[in-house]
């Protein structure tokens, strides 16, 4: 089938659900298991990445891969480059690719790295998550700061193109703690960060602990001044955010996460992996967005794909409405916000699907910028301000209809 490198982009995002522990504070769909057979894993997903393949209405070539988890940095090379390798025969690659493989900062799993880079692997994000033993014991993580630091240098060797993830406002620490920590990541001189809050998710360890009456992060006030240190901090070391929780070099931002960011289109594969993608895009009265989630089970998913070629459990088809409304809450997440004109051309008129006057009203508030044109006095583009970053979900249930 021909390969076009027209837009929109198309990204793969691959789910590895295995890691060594389960962290308390973590929801995403990780299990703990040794028995697993990576090679067989491996086999799955190149089958489930063909069958995705065929749903698309058009075959593109790819911008960007993405190894999510769990933790992908226990998959064993020859796996990563068998899935790189079917995914460049079946899809083929943009000159620009972007392929991230997430990692812990293990001494093991930085040594495998290089091997990543010669699978083809050309970034790494590595979920450092604190550089205060503390907060690393408190977080049930494997290593200590010494361990993440000789990781970090080791995986350098590698990739220019390599970001950290540090988690803060976790409780009792100051603004004096997190500034010690931001300080210390940002001498290593990386292109990009991911600076995550800690919040408490339903169905973990933390939750739980929550309820039974424990303070483990921060209230929304001091978490907010976290926040507009971590704004100004990065900005002067040259890392503006570009996203609520990610800071970059302006050529170092996540093309990845940036396509979801820009509601594109995805195909997820793997465990518990979602999918997204537009069909029928020329006539917005046809256009129609198919969402894809996979078996959450590693099992359950395995047999599935063995038998079907596929582990989908729910498929969904949004219309018009409902892919504005997504790409008005994801727009909203990048300091550049969101072009209504542009949405307006894909998904038909305004008046549908965003309420004017409540987005008149978040302005005065102080929480959305906006540009507007002088022919008509109707606002064209939205972006978030630093303090309505802090509460999009508030502001989105506001201006949708
Ligand atoms: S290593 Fe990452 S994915 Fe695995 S349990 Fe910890 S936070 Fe979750």
């Amino acid at each position: 089938m021909p390969v076009s490198d027209t837009n929109p982009d198309l990204a793969l995002y691959i789910h590895w659900p295995f890691c060594r522990q389960k962290c308390p504070y973590c929801d995403f769909n990780s299990h703990v298991r040794t028995t697993h057979d990576s090679a067989e894993f491996g086999t799955a997903l190149c089958l489930e990445m063909s069958y995705m393949a065929k749903m698309l209405a058009d075959r593109r070539a790819l911008t960007s891969i993405f190894f999510g988890g769990g933790t992908p940095s226990l998959m064993p090379p020859a796996v990563i480059g068998k899935i790189i390798a079917h995914a460049e025969k079946i899809f083929g690659f943009a000159p620009t690719i972007e392929i991230t493989a997430e990692a812990n900062p293990t001494s093991v799993e930085a040594k495998i790295m290089t091997e990543f880079y010669h699978a083809g692997v050309n970034r790494v994000s590595m979920g450092v998550q604190s550089l205060d033993n503390d907060i690393l014991k408190f977080l049930g993580r494997e290593h200590d700061v010494a361990e993440a630091l000789s990781a970090l240098d080791t995986v350098r060797h590698s990739f220019d193109n390599l970001s950290i993830d540090l988690i803060y406002a976790t409780a009792g620490q100051t603004l004096n703690d997190w500034q010690n920590t931001l300080s210390q990541a940002l001498a290593f001189d990386l292109p990009h960060l991911s600076l995550y809050q800690l919040t408490i998710e339903p169905g973990t360890v933390f939750y739980t602990r929550q309820r039974n009456g424990e303070t483990l992060n921060l209230d929304d006030d001091h978490a907010a001044d976290l926040f507009e240190l971590t704004q100004h901090i990065t900005a002067a070391a040259g890392l503006p955010a570009y996203e609520i929780s990610n800071h970059g070099k302006p050529t170092a931002q996540c093309q990845h996460n940036m396509n979801y960011w820009r509601a594109g289109d995805w195909i997820g594969i793997g465990p518990g992996a979602h999918g997204r993608f537009t069909i029928a895009a020329d006539e917005y009265k046809n256009l129609q967005r198919v969402g894809t989630a996979t078996r959450r089970s590693p099992a359950g998913w395995l047999q599935s794909v063995q038998k079907t070629g596929h582990g989908i459990d729910n498929r969904t088809h949004d219309g018009a409405d409902a892919f504005a409304a997504e790409m008005i809450m994801m727009g909203l997440r990048l300091t550049t916000g969101v072009s209504i004109q542009q949405i307006e051309t894909i998904c038909g008129p305004r008046g549908e699907w965003l309420d004017d006057a409540a987005v008149t009203q978040a302005i005065e508030d102080g929480w959305l910028d906006r540009n507007q044109s002088n022919d008509s006095g109707m606002v064209t583009d939205l972006r978030a301000t630093d303090a309505g970053r802090l509460r999009l979900n508030h502001i989105i249930a506001m201006i949708l209809r």
